[in-house]
């Protein structure tokens, strides 16, 4: 992916003109760069220039299913039915689920773009209503937004915790606002209590995105407990995972009795027939909820592994003047789906291209940016071409939005300055002090 940037930064551009602007004020790794001509140092030690690894340990492996899954499919194989409803295994996710996370209405679903559509539909969001979110995360994160004729407006965020800025949201609050969604990016809990005011002050549903944060603690308490919705995915990369698969939960009374019937072609299925709101099939099947529910049990000893690895290396990298570590807050949990520090671009004489390339060499699992470009600068959104190449809240006069003209100069810049650095629990502390060791190396070579 990481090769292919540079191209599709050019046609990003190409579409989007002055998009990228905002990252070069701010001061952008890519260009401020003097490092593709400078000469190395003859005393260079790097391994990019033919000196040895700083990382030589291995990454290890992990299997990520066995006994305990193959144990839960084969007492699933004796039921006669696999629908979700009543079924045993989706009872069973749910109880696991409610031990992770505390919320009375829990509704099973396909997907973690499931969960949050049922979120934003029983949260009543629809025709041109606005929703606050990210423009760094999974494109999941505003699909069913859009799917419900509503708008996403995207806010900036903050420089070390790639989170929403809570200061930024509220001046995008406008009369049309309905909801947030915040977006624990990497696992890395939201400054949620500022959320929380802020949509307590302005009558707004706070939503939480935890996909890439299971088992998170936000000042101690279960990631996912505190707005009025939760969403997690199960989708294969995720901390745990049944393939695809996501949950949606909520312990609010306005929201939580409709989750089912959002995600179940909207009818109630505790009575009897009729249909009285409309939805689609985001159903998760009893096959999947098996192995998700087998999944939980390992969640505790995997977010706590990587909590433990991404503080160490938070530990160990802080001192060098010219990175941004990841910011997490000392009260809460972060359970690093990636880890992610940035370059100070005038601190050093290399571009980001060039420090993760000599970072390759030493052998950390590093590479740049997360996303190709914020949310509202793929094509799709610069076009706003959502149904049939047509955006309907728009030509309806429902909204002014236009994503070619929407900024979030330190989204821009985080992700033209982030460096990604991959985290699994399978790592051991000798490895990820070697990955320190790589980014101290590198960073003394090309520091300006
Ligand atoms: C993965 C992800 C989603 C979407 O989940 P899927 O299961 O892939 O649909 C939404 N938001 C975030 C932050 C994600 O990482």
């Amino acid at each position: 992916m990481d090769g292919e940037k540079s191209v599709s930064r050019r046609e990003f551009v190409a579409g989007a003109s002055g998009l990228l602007l905002a990252g070069a004020i701010s001061g952008s790794a890519e260009r401020s760069s003097a490092g593709e001509n400078a000469a190395p140092k003859p005393e260079s030690d790097l391994a990019v220039h033919g000196g040895a690894k700083a990382v030589t340990d291995s990454a290890g492996s992990r299997k990520r299913w066995g006994e305990t899954e193959l144990k839960q499919l084969q007492s699933m194989l004796e039921q006669d039915s696999l629908f979700y409803w009543q079924g045993p295994q989706t009872k069973l996710l749910t109880e696991r689920f409610q031990q992770v996370c505390p919320l009375k209405y829990v509704q099973t679903c396909s997907s973690g773009t499931a969960a949050l559509h049922i979120a934003v539909a029983a949260a009543g969001i629809g025709l041109g209503d606005e929703v606050i979110t990210s423009p760094v995360t999974d494109i999941g994160s505003v699909i069913g937004v859009i799917y419900q004729q509503a708008v996403p407006v995207f806010a900036d965020l903050g420089a070390g915790t790639f989170n929403l800025d809570a200061a930024d949201v509220e001046r995008r609050i406008t009369p049309k606002t309905k909801a947030i969604i915040a977006v624990h990016l990497t696992g890395n809990p939201c400054d949620l209590d500022a959320l929380k005011a802020l949509a307590d002050r302005h009558n707004l549903i706070l939503i939480e995105d935890c996909a890439q944060a299971w088992g998170a603690r936000y000042r101690g308490k279960p990631i996912g407990s505190i707005g009025h919705l939760a969403c997690f995915s199960l989708q294969n990369s995720k901390h745990i995972t049944c393939g695809d698969g996501g949950v949606v939960a909520s312990n609010d009374e306005r929201f939580g009795p409709l989750l089912q019937k959002f995600g179940d072609k909207g009818g109630d299925r505790r009575k009897w027939g009729g249909f009285d709101s409309f939805a689609t099939n985001y159903r998760m099947s009893e096959p999947q909820a098996a192995v998700a529910a087998a999944q939980l049990t390992q969640l505790e000893e995997i977010v706590a592994k990587r909590a433990l690895l991404g503080n160490l290396l938070t530990a160990k990298i802080s001192d060098l003047r010219g990175l941004i570590p990841h910011q997490v807050h000392p009260e809460d949990r972060a359970v690093y789906w990636f880890y992610m520090l940035r370059m100070r671009p005038d601190a050093f004489r290399c571009n980001r291209s060039d420090f993760v390339k000599a970072l390759t060499a030493e052998g950390a699992p590093v590479s740049g940016g997360y996303i190709k470009v914020p949310l509202y600068g793929e094509p799709v959104f610069q076009k706003h071409g959502f149904f049939a190449g047509r955006w309907p809240v728009k030509e309806m006069g429902l909204t002014t939005m236009d994503f070619s003209k929407h900024r979030c100069p330190e989204a821009e810049a985080i992700l033209e300055t982030g460096i990604r650095v991959m985290i699994t629990e399978s790592m051991s502390e000798q490895y990820i002090l070697e990955v320190a060791a790589a980014i101290r190396k590198v960073s003394k070579y090309y520091a300006a």
